[in-house]
């Protein structure tokens, strides 16, 4: 296989020498840096080289041209390259278009002219877009393989593991792909050997546990040390963030997760809010960006590892670990988040991994192309999951019991949501069974209005609804409101229970829990504000916390 590709499309001859002489001086090592003349010539270059099997790694194009502007090449070379990196080339008077096209058309960045110097204004910028791209990207012949059976909840509980620890594998569907069957044959794999995951070296995994696969893909599953300064439990945006600064500022830190970094926000196919991402950032790249920056700075990570319960011992916080040995530290941050409440509607729970998908649409989406599917919740979570399906799904459809999103969803989603033809807002509507073969295949909604039910086709329902906390490990001496959320700073003084817990001669420091040396962060607070910059902003705030608290001790 040849190289990977950078394309550049400009319809200035001047402009497009300059650029390619430029990415050839960098890259030419690594990729191959083709070109075209207009929008035109550049879709055929990008058809051809699919009918060649190349891979396409990034896109640069110029918005002005004759015939096809930039983002229409962008868009439509996307249809056939969706993982390309996708960069829009303007003048300085046309940035306000410019950060409109980032919107509507989804690119990766824009770049104004001249980029002079290139080592300031082109290569950190191309640098990141090519790393963000070899990380999800696989050569078709290389790596991990999945094979199994689309409707299988351990099908799905792999990918999903495989997905959010940022490992790049290929999805092989035993019922669709054609060569599904030869592969099982050639590693000696039975029905009951699925889902099997093949590893280049030709060894198989069958029917695995998340568990087992994190240990096959070498992960370590215990802790270096026997004590340490800081555990953060919970690697979402509050429990990275503190991890970053723990490590930084010299604390010997670990950061552990029952499942995979990244969190609610690792989920999520586009952040649009997060400061200093102006084309927005997709959650899997937010959290491999931390997660690395962490590791750099000397935190430890473990997972798959769920804490099951704590106690204390003196100052130290005695952590019980699922399958593992204990871990002790001095101080703690509970940084555990929230998750989906399961869905009452009859039918769900059987069907929970085989059409129903909670709180995630990032990995199944490409599965159901062509197909009609159901997302429920009116939030913002909802409204991106519902655009991300789009680009794939034939009918998407929002179930929302209000009369409107207005209240529950922002602007910009509602104004993407109502330019996206392909999806349906279904007001004023509750969802009251599924039913399907061992699948969903149909749905059975009800009306708000009048109580009337009605069963529609639908091949999946993706429900963002109903979120409860995280903080069932921890023990009664963490004092927590009446929904479960952690107590702590002001809100905790200002609880009945607080003159009978808190028996230290100081007042508790801000996100410091009822009992000392525990703090908590992010959306497992009483009074989080839901957001990932708010939770990176508490968990980075706690490591200052810890130090004063340590200083104390
Ligand atoms: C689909 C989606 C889209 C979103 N989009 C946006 C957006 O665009 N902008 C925005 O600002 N906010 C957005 N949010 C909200 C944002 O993601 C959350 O506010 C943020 O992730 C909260 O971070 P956190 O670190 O507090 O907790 P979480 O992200 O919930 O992470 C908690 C982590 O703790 C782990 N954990 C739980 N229990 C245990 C245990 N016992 N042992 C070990 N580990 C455990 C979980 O596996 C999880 O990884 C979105 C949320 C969702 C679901």
């Amino acid at each position: 296989m040849n190289k990977p590709v950078l394309l550049v499309v400009d319809d200035d001859p001047q402009v497009l020498a300059a650029v390619r002489r430029d990415l050839r001086s960098r890259y030419r090592d690594r990729y191959a840096v083709l070109s075209a003349a207009s929008g035109e010539e550049a879709l055929a270059t990008v058809k051809e080289l699919k009918s060649r099997g190349e891979s396409l790694a990034l896109v640069l194009s110029d918005q002005r041209m004759p015939g096809m502007p930039g983002t229409e090449v962008l868009a439509r070379s996307r249809e056939t390259y969706p993982l390309a990196r996708r960069v829009l080339l303007t003048a300085y008077s046309d940035i306000d278009a410019a950060v409109r096209a980032i919107n509507e058309a989804h690119l990766d960045h824009y770049l104004s002219k001249p980029w002079d110097p290139p080592e300031e204004r082109l290569f950190p910028v191309i640098d990141d877009l090519l790393d963000a791209w070899q990380a999800e990207y696989l050569p078709e012949a290389k790596g991990l393989r999945l094979v199994g059976h689309q409707w299988s909840p351990r099908s799905h509980a792999v990918k999903e593991f495989l997905a959010s620890n940022l490992v790049p594998y290929r999805w092989i569907d035993v019922e669709r792909a054609p060569d599904a069957r030869a592969l099982l044959d050639a590693a000696g794999v039975g029905a009951e050997g699925l889902p099997a995951l093949l590893f280049e070296d030709g060894s198989v995994l069958r029917n695995p546990e998340p568990r087992e696969v994190a240990e096959r893909l070498g992960r370590s599953l215990s802790a270096a040390y026997d004590v340490y300064d800081l555990v953060i439990v919970g690697a979402g945006p509050a429990g990275l963030a503190a991890a970053v600064y723990g490590a930084s500022e010299g604390l010997r830190t670990l950061l552990l997760d029952r499942h995979a970094p990244g969190g609610q926000a690792g989920t999520s196919s586009r952040i649009e809010n997060y400061l200093g991402f102006p084309a927005g950032v997709s959650g899997s790249e937010l959290t491999r960006r931390a997660l690395t920056q962490a590791q750099r700075l000397g935190a430890e990570f473990l997972a798959p590892l769920e804490v099951t319960a704590l106690s204390f011992d003196g100052g130290y916080k005695r952590l019980t670990v699922a399958n593992s040995r204990e871990i002790v530290t001095k101080t703690l941050l509970a940084a555990t988040g929230m998750s989906y409440r399961e869905h009452p509607a009859a039918g769900m729970a059987e069907r929970t991994g085989a059409g129903v998908y909670y709180g995630t649409a990032t990995t199944e989406a490409p599965a159901f192309s062509g197909r009609r599917v159901l997302v429920v919740g009116g939030g913002n979570s909802a409204g991106q999951a519902a655009m991300h399906l789009a680009r794939y799904a034939k009918e998407v459809h929002i179930v929302v019991r209000r009369e409107s999103l207005r209240e529950t969803m922002s602007q910009y989603l509602i104004d993407q949501i109502g330019k996206t033809p392909n999806i349906r807002l279904r007001p004023l509507t509750e969802l009251d069974r599924v039913d399907g073969q061992a699948r969903v295949e149909c749905v059975s909604l009800r009306s708000c209005d009048d109580g009337t039910c009605a069963v529609e086709e639908a091949d999946a329902v993706f429900v963002f609804i109903g979120t409860r906390p995280r903080s069932e490990w921890l023990p009664p001496e963490v004092l927590r409101d009446a929904k479960g959320f952690v107590l702590t700073g002001r809100e905790l003084v200002a609880a009945e229970a607080y003159p009978r817990v808190w028996k230290e001669r100081r007042e508790p420091l801000p996100l410091e829990s009822s009992v000392p040396g525990v703090f908590a962060a992010g959306d497992v607070r009483a009074g989080a504000m839901n957001r990932v910059a708010a939770a990176v902003g508490e968990g980075s705030m706690m490591v200052w916390l810890a130090h004063q608290y340590l200083a104390l001790t």
